[in-house]
């Protein structure tokens, strides 16, 4: 964190150094990229990406969009207009803050060119099958995605009953865990842990943390099947 000097901030470890939160979802010929917060240039540059398919958005807090600029670089490579999906409130925040993305694409792709889908039901990308997932955000309601056996549930509070059915049988869940201590809009560790508990997937992995998580004191506390998530992780499913 910007002028912090807790143990945490100082660690020499660097699964402790933390960019904000994203996940790119990958299979044959598929990039879909979830949110783009303000480190998504850093991101894209270290993962190496080199085309993107879709960006799929959770919610429209400054964390989890105000990268949205970076994505002219994909314009520039791949030629294309690069389509979003959102739920309604977050697709029109979008619009209206960033509104020059979604104008008609300039011919030297000098700004991002982007398109917005409102997504309310299943869409499949070649192999990848994307279900957008309600959960609430405190008050808000936002969205997870379900990609074939791997969720991503991000920024939460609770998770109504209708989505805990569409959660059912999964390898990995990616699950918000911001902090030890109860947070009004984000799950903390106690809450992470009932909730990975409660969904059952073989794997579930702790993201979002703040720095008052030192990665390998969370690490030795959690159960079997549950881990916190570092920087540059890669699964292989
Ligand atoms: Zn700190
Ligand atoms: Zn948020
Ligand atoms: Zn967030």
């Amino acid at each position: 964190m910007i002028a912090c000097h807790c143990p945490v901030c100082c660690s020499d470890d660097p699964r402790n150094h933390r960019l904000r939160a994203s996940i790119l979802v990958r299979d044959e010929g598929i990039d879909l990229l979830v949110d783009t917060g303000p480190d998504l240039r850093q991101q894209m540059l270290h993962a190496g990406v080199q085309s993107l398919t879709a960006v799929l958005y959770t919610h429209f807090h400054a964390d989890h969009i105000n990268g949205v600029d970076d994505l002219r670089a994909f314009n520039f490579a791949q030629e294309v207009v690069i389509p979003c999906y959102a739920d309604e409130r977050t697709a029109a925040e979008l619009e209206s803050r960033f509104r020059y993305c979604f104008l008609p694409p300039d011919p030297a792709w000098a700004k991002p060119s982007l398109s917005m889908h409102r997504i309310v039901s299943p869409q499949t990308f070649g192999g990848v099958r994307v279900t957008p997932i309600p959960v609430l955000h405190g008050d808000l309601p936002i969205l997870g995605y379900r990609f074939n056996d791997v969720a991503y549930l991000t920024d939460l509070k609770t998770i109504p009953d209708a989505s805990l059915e569409l959660l059912r049988g999964l390898k990995v869940l990616v699950l918000d865990c911001l902090r030890y201590e109860y947070h009004p809009t984000h799950l903390h560790v106690e809450e992470a842990r009932y909730w990975a508990r409660r969904i059952g997937a073989e794997r579930t992995i702790l993201t979002h943390m703040t720095h008052d998580v030192d990665y390998a004191t969370l690490a030795a506390e959690l159960p079997e099947g549950v881990i916190p998530a570092s920087d540059g992780m890669v699964l292989d499913l």
